[in-house]
């Protein structure tokens, strides 16, 4: 699942293959960019904001007006970056689902099923990441500005204010249960009576940071298959602690997970006990 740490985690990778490197060619699969050729555009850095991607480049000085441009894509919940060796067969993803392959003397940079690509000045990246809250793992993060804006809207269930990017960025789905696990709050407790808000969005940050520079993301401190979360993806099976089964409901637009025993609260009436027949 995509979140902010995986995001981290594939800007760090670009930046590694790609930064300080001039393109020796550019292949874009998508209709808004078809006709457009990064050859001899050189890649300066690439950095995440919440959970979107921007891969800056210096076009060639006789090419643009404008030298500094930004390639911005987001992986939603199913996109993905690659960075290939030279010669390396590209065995990620199935190739029709390649967006984007940005080619450079050491390495290929291969995006797959990517959103919201788009190149536009860099001075203008804030038209598509400006209304981001805070960036949990932005050079730049503010938890008190994070709980200012959470709490402005104390009627709005924590577990979705936390997945609204506009109030912090980089809580997806997995993080948002684990956080509500660990801090005993039922998803569906109004902001405004949520007991230590700060507390709440300090531990989000500690638990992406934690994630930061690996691929398993992990809430419990083990990294063995089927033990990295507490109840994320884990419906009808015990809770870690308790022992009563974990269950999953639709919350918003997404589904949630919550163990009734750990996370007292507000309960969604019409959801099924599932360990009752
Ligand atoms: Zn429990």
């Amino acid at each position: 699942m995509p979140e902010g740490d995986t995001v981290w985690n594939t800007a760090r990778v670009l930046h590694r293959a790609l930064a300080g490197a001039a393109l020796t060619g550019s292949d874009f699969r998508v209709p808004q960019l078809a006709t457009t050729d990064l050859t001899g555009w050189t890649v300066r850095e690439s950095a995440s904001r919440g959970k979107h991607l921007l891969l800056r480049l210096a076009a060639p000085e006789e090419r643009s007006d404008v030298r500094h441009w930004t390639l911005h894509s987001h992986l939603r919940m199913d996109g993905a970056w690659r960075a290939y060796a030279p010669g390396e067969r590209w065995g990620a993803r199935p190739a029709h689902l390649i967006r984007v392959v940005l080619r450079a003397p050491s390495a290929v940079a291969v995006g797959y099923h990517l959103h919201e690509l788009a190149l536009l000045p860099t001075a203008e990246e804030e038209s598509l990441v400006g209304h981001l809250g805070p960036d949990l793992l932005g050079p730049d993060w503010d938890a008190a500005e994070a709980v200012r804006r959470l709490a402005a809207h104390p009627e709005a269930t924590i577990g979705e204010a936390l997945l609204d990017q506009r109030n912090l960025a980089g809580v997806g789905n997995l993080y948002k249960c684990e956080v509500l696990f660990l801090r005993g709050v039922s998803p569906w407790t109004p902001l405004g009576a949520v007991p230590d808000l700060a507390g709440t969005v300090a531990l989000a940050q500690r638990l992406l940071a934690a994630n930061r520079g690996r691929w398993t993301q992990s809430t419990t401190g083990s990294l063995h298959r089927g033990r990295t979360s507490y109840v994320y993806g884990r419906r009808a099976q015990p809770c870690r602690r308790c022992g009563t089964a974990i269950r999953k409901e639709e919350l918003g637009e997404r589904v949630t997970y919550w163990c009734p025993r750990c996370q007292p609260g507000p309960d969604p009436a019409q959801s099924p006990d599932p360990t009752q027949p």
